[in-house]
């Protein structure tokens, strides 16, 4: 496994790969299950995978945790390699926005400005900038994103469609850990009892996926077992619900579950961490 910390390294690493299928998974390191599954499937789908470990300054509002975000590249790398891995671009900041005057991408206004976008404006905008950064330098067949980020898979998709760029992004399963919380590189943030908060969201996530395989579909019974859900969890610590939501792919409202085309996005704080959850209906 080759580990590549300049643009030109990648450059080179990438022409000798040739017509060879490349598999790229973008992720901010502190590696956990989540992430490991989108390896697999793209070791599994490609003959080389190239995984990305940056954290990327543009997706960070000015008040969010940039400069606490955790990092353990040694574990990520060794992690990398035992996957199979054949590369691991780790650029620094300098490296990856050499400009001061950087090229901006906005977002959708229908999709980028809403639910994370509403909470935090300018973090689409520098998903989009670094996620096309990554597409042009390691040029894969495929890129693997997880579902758990439903709102930035689904706009990386659009970016897809509405400028044509030729590959194919793969929407990977949410993974949980044992007690049904999703796997986060922030998850680390929470102590014990806000772990135990925490519970809450899975909790209303399962409830709904029985509610709809029994045949609620109307959003308005639902939301009300949503928030019998969340209130009936105990408070042991703050916690504030941003949003609670029933949409289609392109995250317009719906009042009704179309099997297959429905999302329910739950975006929780719980202390002081920001926590997202959401069912692909
Ligand atoms: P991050 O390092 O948090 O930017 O995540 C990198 C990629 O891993 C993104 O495409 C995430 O959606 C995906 N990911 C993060 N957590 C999970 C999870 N629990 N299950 C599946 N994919 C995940």
């Amino acid at each position: 496994m080759q580990v590549l910390q300049s643009i030109e390294a990648l450059k080179a690493f990438r022409e000798n790969l040739g017509t060879q299928s490349v598999g790229l998974v973008p992720t901010m390191g502190a590696l956990h299950k989540g992430h490991v599954s989108l390896i697999h499937q793209s070791c599994a789908q490609n003959t080389h995978t190239i995984v990305s470990i940056f954290v990327n300054p543009t997706q960070f509002g000015a008040n969010e945790d940039l400069s606490t975000y955790p990092r353990t590249l040694e574990q990520d790398l060794a992690l990398c390699e035992s996957l199979g891995v054949s590369g691991v671009f780790v650029p620094s900041i300098e490296e990856m926005y050499p400009s001061a005057d950087e090229l901006m991408i906005l977002p959708p206004k229908m999709m980028g400005y809403v639910l994370e976008g509403f909470d935090r404006p300018t973090h689409f905008g520098g998903v989009l900038q670094v996620v096309l950064k990554l597409f042009m330098l390691v040029r894969p067949q495929k890129a693997y994103f997880g579902k758990k980020d439903a709102q930035q898979v689904l706009i990386v998709q659009k970016m897809l469609r509405d400028w044509h760029l030729p590959l194919e992004v793969v929407a990977c399963p949410i993974v949980r850990d044992d007690d049904g919380l999703a796997f986060s590189s922030r998850n680390v943030y929470l102590n014990p009892q806000e772990r135990a908060q925490a519970l809450c969201i899975p909790k209303t996530i399962q409830c709904i996926e029985s509610a709809i395989s029994q045949g609620v579909y109307e959003v308005q019974e639902l939301h009300k077992l949503v928030h019998k859900t969340l209130d009936s969890s105990k408070s042991l610590v703050p916690m504030h619900i941003f949003y609670a939501y029933f949409c289609d792919y392109n995250l317009a409202p719906i009042e009704k579950i179309c099997k297959g085309e429905s999302l329910f996005l739950l975006a929780v704080r719980v202390g002081k961490t920001r926590l997202l959850d959401n069912l692909w209906c």
